[in-house]
């Protein structure tokens, strides 16, 4: 009976063309990739400062494998805490600015241990609409009241933080995920302190990319801790490596490591995950050329698919969303771009709205102008080919 009916709600996702599936990658994150045997060009990783195959990356990440061995055997709380994880810790403190921070071993768990730490019944949890599931997930399964609010909408947000709660916290990603627009987070800061409620930004996608020395999108818009109590990143996409950090007061960081259940019942990460993380706090922080060469390719980009007449976002960061529409003409679309040996995510409902679905291209430092050129091209021909139609 059950598995009766998982299979039919399968075969309806792929009737939808939802159906997702895996590459095997054969090869180190980088502008090229093997993928099951082949050599391709790719646009879809968040590696936006190629750091994930960095030599001295590496290095530090295999010193620290011979010293300290692979798995951190326990949680931070029993002995898995590690003189890496302790430094990287002081280090993500001092570059973004605030009292501490703590570790986590996934973005995913680091949104939900927080929300579900800080809020209980009583409270509201106020979430910009395209927020990451991460966040939409933790909000609901804290047992605050959960309401979104209109995209990057001043209004919306400050309507809905009329609602009652003990206490309230307004959350939103620093760059969106999927749009690559920023929050207007000095705007958004001033509703919650008028509002009295926290602030929440998950800068995943800002965090190495954005601001003089890469500490993200608050350093872009200058806001201190005190504007934006609680920031959480990630160390899984400019910095290459794997897990994600929350930064804040000392009373916050306690909080969450007396209460955080995600925190509290996983295992750490490795120990030279931490210091890999390191040697790459270092590379962002004198990565202003990188920084640099990111930015020129982005003009790039949306010069040359502006004069396609490609539907862009508006979004000045590493992602580029090209709009097309219809699920089907995206998956089209990517299909025909792998056959010329180009990699692009093709992103679709149920991760973005009905009718939205797009190509996610995705440039990073290690990228050469002339590979953008070939992307260009290649969009040319497949715009042309697969032309929008009535449902698109
Ligand atoms: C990737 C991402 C996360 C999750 O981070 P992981 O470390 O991959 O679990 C959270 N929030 C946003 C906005 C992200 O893009």
């Amino acid at each position: 009976m059950i598995a009766r009916a998982l299979a039919e709600a399968l075969e309806q996702r792929r009737r939808d063309n939802l159906y997702r599936q895996r590459h095997q990658l054969e090869s180190a994150q980088g502008p090229t990739l093997v993928v099951d045997g082949k050599t391709y060009l790719a646009f879809a990783s968040n590696d936006y400062l190629g750091l994930a195959n960095h030599p001295q990356v590496v290095a530090a990440f295999t010193e620290a494998a011979v010293h300290y061995g692979v798995g951190s055997g326990a949680s931070h709380l029993v002995n898995g805490h590690s003189r890496e994880h302790h430094l990287l810790e002081e280090e993500l403190a001092a570059f973004t600015g605030r009292e501490r921070a703590l570790l986590f071993s996934t973005g995913y768990m680091a949104n939900m241990g927080t929300l579900m730490a800080l809020l209980g019944q009583g409270d509201l949890v106020v979430q910009d609409k395209l927020n990451h599931a991460s966040l939409l997930d933790g909000g609901l399964a804290s047992g605050a009241k959960f309401r979104r609010y209109l995209h990057n909408n001043i209004d919306s947000l400050s309507k809905t933080l009329t609602l009652p709660g003990q206490r309230k916290l307004v959350v939103t990603d620093g760059v969106f995920s999927m749009d690559g627009d920023l929050a207007p987070l000095p705007e958004v800061a001033a509703c919650a302190e008028a509002a009295s409620a926290w602030l929440m930004v998950d800068d995943a996608h800002g965090i190495g990319v954005l601001g003089e020395t890469g500490a993200g999108t608050l350093e872009h818009f200058g806001l201190d801790q005190n504007q934006v109590p609680i920031l959480m990143a990630t160390l899984g996409k400019a910095f290459g490596c794997f897990g994600a950090f929350v930064a804040g007061s000392e009373v916050l960081i306690e909080t969450l490591i007396q209460f955080a259940r995600p925190y509290i019942y996983t295992t750490a990460m490795p120990p030279a995950v931490a210091a890999a993380a390191r040697a790459s706090l270092r590379l962002i922080q004198s990565g202003h050329e990188r920084r640099q060469q990111l930015q020129a390719l982005i003009r790039q980009f949306r010069a040359g698919a502006g004069e396609l007449g490609a539907t862009l976002m508006d979004s000045d960061t590493a992602i580029q969303p090209l709009l097309l529409g219809g699920a089907e003409r995206t998956m089209a679309v990517a299909a025909y771009l792998e056959q010329r040996g180009i990699l692009v995510g093709a992103i679709r409902p149920p991760t973005v709205p009905a009718g939205s679905a797009r190509l996610r291209i995705t440039l990073t430092a290690g990228h050469s102008a002339d590979q953008v050129e070939q992307l260009l091209a290649a969009l040319a021909e497949a715009l042309v080919r697969y032309p929008a139609t009535a449902t698109d």
